[in-house]
């Protein structure tokens, strides 16, 4: 069985194309293979050093995954900073890495532009960390998208370094995992660009209905088609995109039909679409409430998923020291 690992960063709530584009994958992911999936909360610090509640956002991300379906009965859950043997490879690993190539990280120097107040070097060597988070468990395949790609050859490199310099085939090379088919990029409600977090153009798996409602009325159209057989602008395709995944095939040809006809109402299609989203959240966010009423059971899933994660990581690190040379008096 070939195994897998995930770092989840722990700042914002899930929305739906995290779950679209990404969780929904990983359930049948984490039955094919070992998986570790963590929540990356040393990571968070290189963004937000003081967190305002690092506690509270580690929880609801939490919640919102096991709510999604990971289940720590089959996967290793856990957070990150529960694991300390990670922070003593990624101290190893930063002495065979070099300054050169984590400044031309093209994350890094994004991060740079965005934020000058705060280069710390937490951020430079945000690759290494996360290059640690990986082979520590020794992962063949890591779930990323493109916007990974680059950490992932990082990851790569560092692995592939180790082996060489100390002469060693120990720790595999990991891939990107094929999910076996084209991964789905699900568009924001602003009418250009995919959703996410930080944009203000997101439903999130935690929203009510009213908020879905409101959010998807509002979502950016046009004025609409002119002539039977007039292709859809970029925002109406982008609610297609959306409906494609949330509604009956009957609902999507509906609509569709009704756009080639130049006979579509925007605000009959959004009512649906807004329906749609809600009866596959609605169940989702009712989990969620309930995980994180659940402390007992939450405490119970990181309390089993960090020996498990220590466990793992403790072997590599005790091979670590002795492929370097520590050795006992
Ligand atoms: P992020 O929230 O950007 O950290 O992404 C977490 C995971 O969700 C990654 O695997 C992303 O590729 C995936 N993801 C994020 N936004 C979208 C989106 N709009 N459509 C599809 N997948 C997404």
């Amino acid at each position: 069985m070939d195994t897998v690992v995930s770092g989840i960063r722990s700042t914002g709530n899930l929305h739906l194309g995290n779950y679209f584009g990404a969780l929904r994958n990983f359930l049948k992911m984490q039955r094919e293979n070992k998986c570790f999936f963590f929540i990356a909360d040393y990571h968070s610090l290189t963004t937000h050093p003081k967190p305002d509640d690092i506690h509270g956002n580690i929880k609801q991300v939490l919640a919102e995954y096991l709510a999604c379906g990971i289940d720590p009965e089959i996967a290793t859950v856990f957070v990150q900073s529960d694991v300390p043997e990670v922070t003593e490879l990624y101290l190893l690993l930063n002495m065979n890495a070099y300054i050169g190539e984590l400044e031309r990280t093209t994350s890094f120097k994004e991060k740079i532009r965005k934020h000058p107040d705060n280069i710390n070097a937490g951020l430079l060597t945000y690759p290494v960390l996360m290059a640690a988070d990986i082979i520590i468990h020794k992962a063949n395949h890591v779930p990323v998208g493109k916007d990974q790609e680059q950490h992932l050859e990082m990851t790569r490199r560092f692995a592939r370094r180790f082996n060489t310099i100390y002469e060693v085939n120990y720790f595999p090379e990991p891939d990107a995992y094929n999910f076996g088919q084209e991964l789905i990029k699900i568009p924001g409600l602003d009418g250009t660009g995919k959703m996410g977090k930080s944009e203000g153009n997101g439903i999130f798996l935690a929203d009510p209905p009213e908020v879905i409602r409101r959010k998807v009325m509002g979502a950016v159209t046009d004025t609409g088609p002119s002539h039977p057989g007039e292709e859809p602008s970029e925002p109406v395709k982008n609610l297609f995109t959306i409906m494609k995944v949330v509604s009956d095939p009957a609902t999507v040809k509906y609509f569709t039909e009704q756009h080639a006809a130049a006979t579509i109402r925007y605000g009959e299609l959004k009512k649906q679409l807004a329906e749609d989203i809600i009866r596959v959240t609605n169940p989702i966010r009712n989990r969620i409430n309930e995980i994180l009423a659940d402390n007992k059971f939450l405490a119970k899933v990181v309390r089993e998923g960090g020996q498990k994660a220590r466990e793992s990581a403790s072997g590599t690190i005790r091979d670590v020291r002795e492929i370097i040379g520590y050795k006992p008096f």
